[in-house]
């Protein structure tokens, strides 16, 4: 047997054509433009790239894209006083910062600074907060988008067995939250859980939020199951070339994708969805800011 592909990239080109579709309407009838601000701290290479690829999936869906960059040393007061600004800005009605920031800094405060209804990234205790007791949130974007995925794929999620491996605050803990809402029967999993690959082998649903490259084997997956591959992890590549390198996930994708039903590649899969996600959050913000129905 042979898995489906789930094509995240193209999914998330159709969720980035509604979200434009919803934002010409909002400007057409209310004179309104979504803003999104992203401050990013120091010259990290992976995060400049980050940066630039949301502000310009920001505008193209017809939203207005705040950048503001910040010298690696910015004194934690003069960075509070930029998210306060943001804070009380009506035209901006989604704040992020991007991570990591340098070590003088506390991603926690950062965070904790950020008014919870424009903290698109879902980040801030209130949200997380909101989210487990089953209220209306701001969703950390990445297990959103694999939701998104697992719903398109699955239809109905109600009374499925559900292992999401990895418990961190961005990836594990919400996925998990958003798993039990839709009614699955959800087991985390972490660095400390007894027999993994029995754990695994149990889920209809497998999450992989892990970080380490193709630590999930093939055979830990459930004739079937419905493997979301959340990793990104950047390994050498001598078969291409001296210094080259490739991206894997945190499932052994060839021989998992022999046994799954299906199953999210990497890059391709659950990677474009987090952006999408992040407009998609930025959309509803600017929504319930306004007093205005929630795009579906
Ligand atoms: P963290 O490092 O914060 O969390 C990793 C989790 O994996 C921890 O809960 C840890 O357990 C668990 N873990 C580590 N080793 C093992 C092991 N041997 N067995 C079982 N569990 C283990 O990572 P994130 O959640 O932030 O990210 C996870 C992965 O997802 C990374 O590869 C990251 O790059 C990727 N990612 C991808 C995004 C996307 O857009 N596609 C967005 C965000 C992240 P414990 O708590 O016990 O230490």
């Amino acid at each position: 047997m042979s898995a489906t592909i789930i094509d995240g990239k193209a999914f998330a080109a159709k969720v980035r054509g509604q979200i434009a579709e919803q934002v010409a309407r909002l400007k057409a009838e209310k004179g309104l433009t979504p803003g999104l601000a992203v401050i990013l701290v120091g010259e990290d290479p992976a995060s400049q790239v980050y940066v630039r690829n949301k502000g310009k999936q920001t505008v193209e869906v017809g939203m207005n894209s705040f950048e503001h960059k910040l010298p690696a040393d910015v004194p934690a007061d003069e960075l509070y006083a930029l998210i306060d600004k943001l804070n009380a800005d009506p035209a901006v009605h989604g704040i992020l910062c991007q991570f990591p920031v340098p070590p003088h800094l506390s991603e926690t405060e950062i965070v904790a600074r950020i008014d919870p209804a424009k903290d698109v990234d879902g980040l801030h205790v209130v949200n997380a907060g909101l989210l487990a007791s089953g209220q209306k949130a701001m969703v950390s974007c990445t297990p959103l988008g694999c939701l998104m995925l697992l719903r398109d794929q699955l239809g109905s999620l109600s009374g499925l067995n559900a292992v999401v491996v990895g418990r961190s605050n961005l990836v594990g803990k919400p996925m998990a939250q958003l798993l039990l809402r839709d009614s699955c029967t959800v087991t985390i999993a972490h660095s400390r859980t007894k027999d993994l690959p029995e754990v695994c082998r149990r889920a209809d649903i497998l999450v992989a939020a892990v970080g380490r490259p193709e630590m999930i084997k093939g055979d830990w997956v459930k004739p079937g199951a419905t493997v979301i591959d959340v990793g990104i992890n950047r390994i050498d590549a001598p078969e291409r070339g001296e210094g080259k390198t490739r991206l894997v996930g945190d499932v052994e994708f060839g021989a998992a994708s022999e046994v799954a039903g299906a199953i999210t590649p990497v890059p391709g899969g659950v990677g474009p969805m987090t952006i999408a996600c992040l407009l998609a959050n930025t959309l509803t913000a600017c929504c319930r800011a306004n007093g205005l129905p929630e795009p579906e």
